[in-house]
């Protein structure tokens, strides 16, 4: 019997992407033959990066890390309808904590209530389970810019919760 190509959509609002996402995405790639990364266009608040340069970053990342299956888009509206359209087998989610849990599980049984799609869940692993790109986006506000060229303390520490290219890119955005 041939074997089956199972795509998987990972959507998100990955603002920014960290590397507990990237954690999620490589154990992904161990099941999967294809993920499309997804990032919804409806707005997050305090907003950091436009969806467009989300993709951008994303798309730089997949070329510099050499990650092969894997391709990024931004989508309007409904994930289920978007998985559709990209004719997706299943939703994958990442896992940090039981308070994830709930949250998730709820999605998850209205995606698979109003679309028949099932979400596949990944745990990430212990040392990301605090990171949120919600979390890093406040540190990059309420540190402010940088003072006579000097990068603040905290956005600095964001250097170990963030691939090192949109390290750069955020360190770019908050001198604009
Ligand atoms: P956030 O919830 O951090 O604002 P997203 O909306 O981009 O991020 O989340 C997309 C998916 O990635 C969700 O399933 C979310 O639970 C998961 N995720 C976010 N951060 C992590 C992490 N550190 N480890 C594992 N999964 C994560």
């Amino acid at each position: 019997m041939a074997k089956k190509c199972v795509r998987a959509i990972f959507p998100g609002s990955f603002d920014p992407i960290t590397n507990g996402h990237l954690d999620v995405i490589d154990r992904g790639m161990k099941i999967f033959d294809e993920l499309i990364i997804a990032i919804g266009r409806s707005p997050v608040k305090n907003q950091l990066f436009t969806p467009e340069e989300r993709v951008e970053m994303i798309a730089e990342l997949i070329r510099e890390r050499q990650m092969t299956g894997i391709s990024v888009e931004s989508f309007d509206g409904l994930t289920v309808e978007y998985a559709a359209k990209k004719k997706a087998d299943v939703i994958l989610r990442g896992l940090r904590s039981l308070t994830d849990v709930q949250y998730e599980f709820q999605l998850a049984m209205t995606n698979r209530a109003v679309a028949g799609i099932e979400t596949v869940f990944i745990m990430t692993s212990e040392q990301y389970g605090f990171t949120s790109s919600t979390l890093i986006r406040e540190v990059a506000s309420l540190s402010g810019p940088p003072k006579a060229g000097r990068i603040p303390a905290g956005v600095a520490g964001l250097s170990n919760l963030i691939p090192n290219s949109i390290y750069e890119r955020l360190k770019q955005h908050l001198k604009k």
